[in-house]
């Protein structure tokens, strides 16, 4: 029987073995970890003294393929959600706070009352929405949108930073777009905040990989791919240092790396380059606390911090594009960010039991104009081989979601009968 071998755990690959292994198709993960998840993971944090996720994810109720893939791994109800689009924010400059609450359809008859729009943003700020959809691809966001006033700081500046994970100066205006297509540009239904209620292990990583066991294939961790052997324009073994596996010739072969891992294996390919780092500060307090509004997330604006999570007893922070944090020291970024919260949640003098600090030096992928060009196709030169990550040619920033579609696209393709 034709075997499907995946090589990488994270959302990318655990995404191609689920489509195939539903398509009928028997497959083998591989990961060079000794868990699966990737970038994309939930752990036993020893400081904390309990599980925390790596880094907060947040998805949009327009994330088909996310969502499609916790259908197949039956874990569509572990994720949460407003009865509507919601997003708070809060001005730490200025005290001001406000939620932007996008209406139904695709029509944006929100931005006509005042009231709803972004505090001292004017109807004619919101166009720049159109100059985004009509950027060519050599253009950064910031290239394209008026960067002076309120708009522009209190809107772009943190989408660009929560959806490319770089300032608008840097991130392609193309990626941004995509995001707005398929969220925004739909309508309130579209753009819910979704987070995982349990964490990310349990709503994407866990019941995936009972998935795999159950078929009687679990993923072969501790499994670091060093090469391919190819042959005739055809993978015919994968190469694991202290053994190799044979590739049969109706076998299929789905590479599902982070663009760090990728030259050995891929040689042929230079990815795009390595992008920001993004840090995640995690704080534990006696008592759980409760959000003012039905989201458990907050951003944030004139702040160093641009987003706040809470979960039960856990408020955890985002930080975007933390490039020019890498120095400084974990203590002070916690004492910085700690104020930030207490100022944020009207915390007063509380003080939290336990923190940890998270800089995911390999966050995403560069996705600057230039860099973006770099994207491979999910089909390479070789016959049975295909790429898959979020780094690989989706049209979509470097998300859960292009994880996941690039994945289902690899098997898509993979699935196809082989031509010999
Ligand atoms: C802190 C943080 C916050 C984020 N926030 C969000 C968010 O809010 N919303 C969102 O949608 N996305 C977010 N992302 C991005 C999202 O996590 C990634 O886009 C996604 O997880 C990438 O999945 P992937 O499968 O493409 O790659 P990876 O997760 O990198 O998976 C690749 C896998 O391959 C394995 N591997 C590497 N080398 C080898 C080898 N030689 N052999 C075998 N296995 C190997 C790795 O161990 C890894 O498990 C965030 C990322 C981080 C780090």
């Amino acid at each position: 029987m034709p075997l499907a071998h995946i090589i990488g755990a994270g959302m990318a690959g655990l995404a191609a073995a689920i489509r195939l292994h539903r398509k009928g198709v028997a497959v083998q993960v591989y990961e060079s970890a000794a868990r699966a998840g990737g970038r994309c993971r939930s752990y036993v944090d020893q400081a904390l003294g309990q599980q925390i996720d790596n880094g907060n994810h947040l998805l949009m109720s327009g994330n088909r393929s996310a969502l499609s893939y916790l259908e197949d791994i039956g874990a569509r109800d572990t994720l949460i959600s407003p009865q509507r689009a919601l997003f708070p924010f809060v001005d730490l400059k200025t005290g001001q706070r406000w939620t932007l609450a996008p209406n139904t359809g695709p029509l944006p008859w929100w931005i006509l009352q005042a009231e709803r729009r972004v505090p001292d943003t004017k109807l004619s700020d919101y166009r720049g929405a159109l100059s985004i959809f009509l950027a060519s691809a050599d253009k950064t966001v910031a290239d394209v949108l008026d960067t002076s006033g309120p708009f522009y700081h209190r809107f772009w500046e943190p989408l660009t930073l929560a959806a490319l994970n770089c300032a608008p100066e840097r991130g392609q205006a193309r990626l941004l777009r995509a995001v707005l297509a398929e969220t925004f540009a739909k309508g309130e239904q579209a753009c819910r905040p979704l987070v995982a209620r349990d964490g990310l292990g349990p709503s994407f990583v866990d019941p995936a990989l009972r998935l795999l066991e159950w078929s009687g294939r679990p993923v072969c961790f501790n499994a670091r791919l060093r090469a391919l052997v190819q042959q005739q324009r055809r993978v015919t073994a994968l190469d694991f240092g202290d053994h190799t596996v044979p590739v049969g010739p109706q076998d299929k072969v789905i590479v599902a790396l982070p663009p760090a891992r990728i030259t050995p294996i891929v040689p042929w390919i230079t990815p795009p380059g390595e992008g920001e780092p993004i840090i995640n500060a995690h704080y534990r307090l006696a008592e759980p606390i409760k959000m003012d509004s039905e989201v458990p997330v907050l951003g944030l604006i004139n702040a160093t911090a641009h987003w706040i999570f809470v979960r039960g007893n856990i408020i955890s922070l985002t930080i975007s594009a933390g490039g020019l944090l890498a120095n400084t020291p974990e203590d002070e970024l916690l004492e910085l960010f700690w104020g930030e919260v207490r100022q944020a949640l009207n915390l007063h003098n509380l003080t939290f039991e336990a923190a940890r600090l998270i800089r995911e030096k390999r966050a995403t992928f560069d996705q600057s104009p230039a860099s973006v060009a770099r994207r491979p196709k999910a089909e390479t030169r070789l016959r049975n081989l295909f790429l898959a990550g979020d780094w690989t040619d989706t049209g979509l920033p470097a998300t859960i979601e292009g994880a996941i579609r690039s994945g289902h696209k690899a098997a898509r393709l993979a699935a196809r009968p082989t031509i010999v």
